[in-house]
C-alpha cells in the first residue's frame, strides 16, 4: 500500500508545479522527480516463469515474428542470439503485432554485467503495457536499480513519474530479472471522460512492487499524466537513448484476461 506521508507528498509537489506552471515558467523534466522516501531494498529468491499452457508466446528464443518496430510497422530490428533478445537503440522501440485489453504478463530482462553510467542513464528501457500513442503509452520503468539511485518514481519496477515500486527487489547487473504483469485497461465512457482507471499490479523477481496501482493517465516525462480514449492496443519495449549498454529480453508470454 502507497503510505499516507508519500501520497501526501506527492500531492503537495503536484499542488506546487500547477502553482508554478500557472504564473512562471514552462514545466521540466525534474518538476515531477520524486526521490524520497527510497525504497527498502529486498532479496528476491529464485523463480521460474515458463509459460502455462494458455499463454499467447510472444518470444520462446527463436525470432521476433510477434514485433515490429513501433516507428512504422515493418520488421523489429533488434537482435536475437542464443535465445535472447537484444535492443537495437538504433532500430528504436518495438511493439507487439497484436493488441490486447486486460491481460498477465511475464518477460524476463537482463541488464548486461560491467554496465556503466548512473540514475536513469544505466539499462534504461521499459515495457510499455498499452502503446498507441499519443493516447495510450503506460511506462512499467526498466532500468539497473542495483545499487543505482534514482529519482524513485523512476527506479525499476516503477509506473513511471506515477508510482514508485513497493520494494527494490532489484538483481545485480548480469543476472535474469522477471516482471509479472497483471493489467486491467482504462474504460472510458462515450464522451472520452474516464470510466474506470487503468490498473497494475506487478512482480518483479517475484516480489510484489505494484498492488492494483490506479494509474492517473499516460506515462510522460514532462508534465501531468492525463488520459485519452483508446481502445486495445499493443505493449511496446523501449530501445532509450541512454549512452549505456543495450539491455536483453528473453521468455516472453501473454495470457488475455477475459
Ligand atoms: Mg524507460
Amino acid at each position: 500500500m502507497t503510505s499516507r506521508p508519500f501520497l501526501a507528498m506527492l500531492f503537495l509537489a503536484a499542488t506546487q508545479v500547477a502553482a508554478q506552471q500557472t504564473t512562471s515558467r514552462p514545466m521540466r523534466p525534474e518538476d515531477t522527480e520524486v526521490w524520497q522516501p527510497v525504497p527498502k531494498i529486498v532479496t528476491p529468491g529464485k523463480a521460474d516463469g515458463d509459460a502455462p499452457s494458455d499463454a499467447v508466446v510472444l518470444f520462446s528464443g527463436a525470432n521476433l515474428d510477434e514485433w515490429v518496430s513501433a516507428r512504422d510497422g515493418s520488421p523489429a530490428r533488434w537482435s536475437v542470439a542464443n535465445g535472447v533478445i537484444t535492443v537495437n537503440k538504433s532500430a528504436g522501440d518495438i511493439r507487439t503485432r497484436r493488441s490486447f485489453h486486460d491481460f498477465q504478463l511475464h518477460i524476463e530482462w537482463r541488464v548486461p554485467a560491467g554496465i556503466t553510467g548512473s540514475s536513469q542513464e544505466r539499462g534504461n528501457s521499459g515495457v510499455f503495457l498499452a502503446y498507441d500513442p499519443p493516447r495510450a503509452s503506460y511506462e512499467l520503468q526498466i532500468v539497473d536499480s542495483y545499487q543505482n539511485p534514482t529519482y524513485v518514481n523512476g527506479q525499476a519496477g516503477s509506473v513511471y513519474k506515477e508510482n514508485p515500486p513497493l520494494v527494490n527487489a532489484m538483481r545485480p547487473p548480469g543476472e535474469w530479472q522477471t516482471y509479472d504483469v497483471v493489467w486491467t485497461a482504462p474504460v472510458f465512457n462515450d464522451d472520452g471522460s474516464v470510466k474506470s482507471p487503468a490498473y497494475v499490479t506487478a512482480f518483479h523477481n517475484g516480489v510484489l512492487v505494484q498492488n492494483h496501482f490506479a494509474l492517473t493517465g499516460i506515462t510522460k516525462n514532462t508534465g501531468i499524466p492525463e488520459y485519452h480514449k483508446h481502445g486495445p492496443a499493443p505493449i511496446m519495449l523501449q530501445a532509450h537513448g541512454d549512452p549505456s549498454a543495450p539491455i536483453s529480453f528473453r521468455n516472453i508470454w501473454i495470457r488475455e484476461i477475459p
